[in-house]
């Protein structure tokens, strides 16, 4: 076992289960703007294309091919269109409306409470994540696990997203760590994984899915629990 004296961990897809709390304000909102009236789609498929959507968009921004703003602007609009309503200012209304809900849920990944509790008392825990400043605090605390962190550093705040080193430097310089004494827990292995790696810090490849890659990483898991024995 390696004596690291730092963990970090990505939060979306990681910590805080994004599907899931996606999924629980989409079919909240669904309802709420009465989409069943305007859509012959169900909420499954408004979520599940949502899911699609969301995801390219995240990979565009992660490339550094579009600017936040644009997920902000187009990606209602998109998945609305989808299910065939073609209302902008609706899908604005909506999005404004979704980004106060779906921070606030506090779905976290299986055992992730019970890592966080074991890995607490033994290093100082941060967050590194190309969320928004403004949305990525919410989730932390209303899902129960702000007190874990020591800091939790998102894209804006580093003015630099993963997989830049600039962002892992971020925290390494602020708090006096080396990158070797350090190693990084994420979902994502063009963000999480190659970030880590262009810094120089050990990686644990989180891929509940298992799904089939080619990339090499020091540690991989599909279940946060697996942690306890790298840790
Ligand atoms: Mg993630």
């Amino acid at each position: 076992m390696k004596n690291y004296k730092c963990v970090l961990f990505d939060l979306d897809h990681t910590l805080w289960d994004y599907d899931t709390n996606a999924a629980e304000a989409l079919n909240e909102l669904y309802v709420h703007y009465e989409l069943h009236y305007k859509s012959s789609e169900p909420a499954e498929v408004f979520v599940k294309n949502f899911t699609e959507i969301n995801t390219h968009l995240w990979d565009l921004l992660d490339q550094g091919k579009i600017h936040r703003d644009v997920i902000r602007a187009e990606r209602f609009h998109r998945v609305f269109q989808s299910i065939g309503i073609d209302d902008y200012a609706l899908s604005l209304k909506f999005s404004s409306d979704y980004l106060d809900v779906s921070p606030k849920k506090k779905n976290l990944l299986p055992n992730a409470m019970e890592v966080l509790n074991y890995l607490h008392p033994k290093y100082p825990l941060f967050i590194i994540t190309n969320g928004f400043d403004e949305i990525q605090g919410v989730k932390t605390t209303s899902s129960g696990i702000h007190h874990f962190f020591k800091s939790v550093v998102t894209s804006e705040r580093a003015g630099s997203k993963k997989p830049e080193k600039k962002i892992f430097d971020y925290v390494l310089v602020r708090y006096g760590f080396r990158p070797y004494e350090a190693i990084m827990i994420g979902d994502n292995l063009s963000t999480d994984i190659l970030g880590a790696h262009n810094s120089g810090i050990d990686s644990v490849f989180f891929n509940p899915q298992k799904v089939v890659h080619q990339t090499k990483v020091h540690h991989e898991i599909a279940d946060l629990l697996e942690l306890k024995r790298i840790l």
